[in-house]
């Protein structure tokens, strides 16, 4: 049977033409409530399988047929039995942890995890009696050791890392944690589906912060989480109503609008931060360059057995120190100063003193002299010009 491809179902899953109007693009749905024909009978069951999304809805919290096109779209990009959407990338995290672990369990992070979810594990987790380990994710056989120490509940991972860009073998560790009876969790945001689809490689479940590849253009803040396991997504799916962290119905259509051009933007992201990763490594301005995809970074090889391509994210050290390092960032003319990463506009930051400074002082502390790019899809030539004027 053919099967469609990657680009074909983000712009057509869950996305059919509105079957009342005909509309081409799915209509944002802002209501919060709809009209039962009956008690107990909800509209729309009689119109069958190509208006699923606008079906039986009652309440917005716990469904809007704006956000049923999105997670439809996602589900149909990184594969699964069911996607839910959610109001941020933490509300999505939050939500999976408190489905998958009760009080007492036990959680490997990554050593260097996104700030803001080591922050979910250390300052709110740890105050429901969920304890965690930080681990080096790109080593198996570490993971193997830890499990070993103490029964984990999850592995949670992320690859590549923030800021260090860091690679976990993912269908490694879904090999190692399912052996020790553990679910693996991957924080699939640097990738985006486009780039790499870890529930096909054994992943239980893939987390996303849709703010950033997948809606693209820094115009909305939204999560995601994709479950291979329909139990656990039912499960999910009644914390997420008991809870609330759900995206209004226009910031789902955003993100949906973003979704539709994923690929072509992920492949120009690829290319321009190659060929920015390739000028830094040899500017005599900088010490040392962290991208997937230079021949020369640790996990290259595991990055090009299991990603299409390797993203949009570099990293680097000033050779001058983290004098340096603050000083760039305020040199340059179109990457712009500011945290966040995957839109269209290329941005700069310094981890230390920005996303990751509430790591200051723990082992998932980052180096001063370091500066991070999120590298836009603007004309290359002109991204490497603002940069070596910035480092002159
Ligand atoms: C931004 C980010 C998050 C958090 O998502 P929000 O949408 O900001 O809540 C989680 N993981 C990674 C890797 C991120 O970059």
């Amino acid at each position: 049977m053919h099967q469609d491809g990657f680009e074909t179902l983000a712009i057509h899953a869950g996305q059919d033409p509105d079957p009342v109007t005909g509309a081409v693009v799915p209509p944002i749905y802002q209501a919060s409530t709809y009209k039962q024909d009956g008690v107990g009978g909800l509209r729309g069951k009689e119109l069958g399988d190509a208006a699923r999304w606008i079906e039986g809805y009652e309440y917005s919290r716990t469904a809007n047929p704006t956000r049923n096109a999105l997670e439809e779209c996602l589900l149909a990009l990184e594969g699964g039995a069911r996607c839910l959407a959610f109001a941020s990338g933490m509300a999505a995290s939050d939500c999976l942890v408190r489905v998958l672990c009760e009080p007492g369990d036990h959680v490997l992070i990554p050593q260097d995890a996104y700030g803001g979810t080591f922050r979910l594990f250390d300052k709110v987790l740890t105050g429901w009696d969920v304890s965690y380990r930080p681990v080096d994710m790109s080593d198996p056989v570490a993971v193997r050791a830890a499990l070993a120490e103490q029964r984990a509940r999850l592995v949670w991972v992320e690859t590549p890392t923030n800021p260090l860009l860091g690679i976990a073998d993912i269908a490694a560790l879904a090999q190692v944690a399912h052996a020790a009876g553990s679910l693996l969790v991957v924080d699939n945001t640097f990738a985006s589906p486009y780039l790499q689809q870890p529930l096909a490689l054994g992943a239980d479940a893939v987390v996303h912060s849709t703010t950033k590849y997948i809606g693209g253009h820094s115009d909305v803040v939204g999560g995601a989480v994709v479950l291979t396991d329909p139990d656990l997504a039912g499960r999910l799916a009644f914390l997420q109503n008991a809870t609330g962290g759900v995206p209004g119905p226009f910031d789902a259509w955003l993100t949906l609008r973003g979704a539709k051009t994923l690929g072509v933007r992920m492949d120009r992201h690829c290319q321009n931060a190659q060929r920015i990763a390739e000028m830094l490594a040899s500017h005599p301005a900088v010490s040392e360059v962290y991208y997937p995809g230079l021949q020369n970074h640790q996990g290259h090889e595991i990055a090009a057995k299991q990603m299409r391509g390797f993203g949009g994210m570099v990293s680097f050290r000033a050779r001058g120190g983290p004098e340096e390092a603050l000083a760039i960032c305020g040199r340059t003319r179109l990457f712009t100063l500011g945290e966040s990463l995957g839109g269209v506009e290329s941005l700069i930051e310094h981890p230390a003193r920005m996303t990751h400074a509430s790591a200051a002082g723990s082992p998932l502390e980052v180096p001063a002299d370091l500066v991070r790019l999120s590298v836009g899809i603007e004309t290359c030539d002109d991204l490497i010009e603002d940069l070596r004027v910035a480092m002159e």
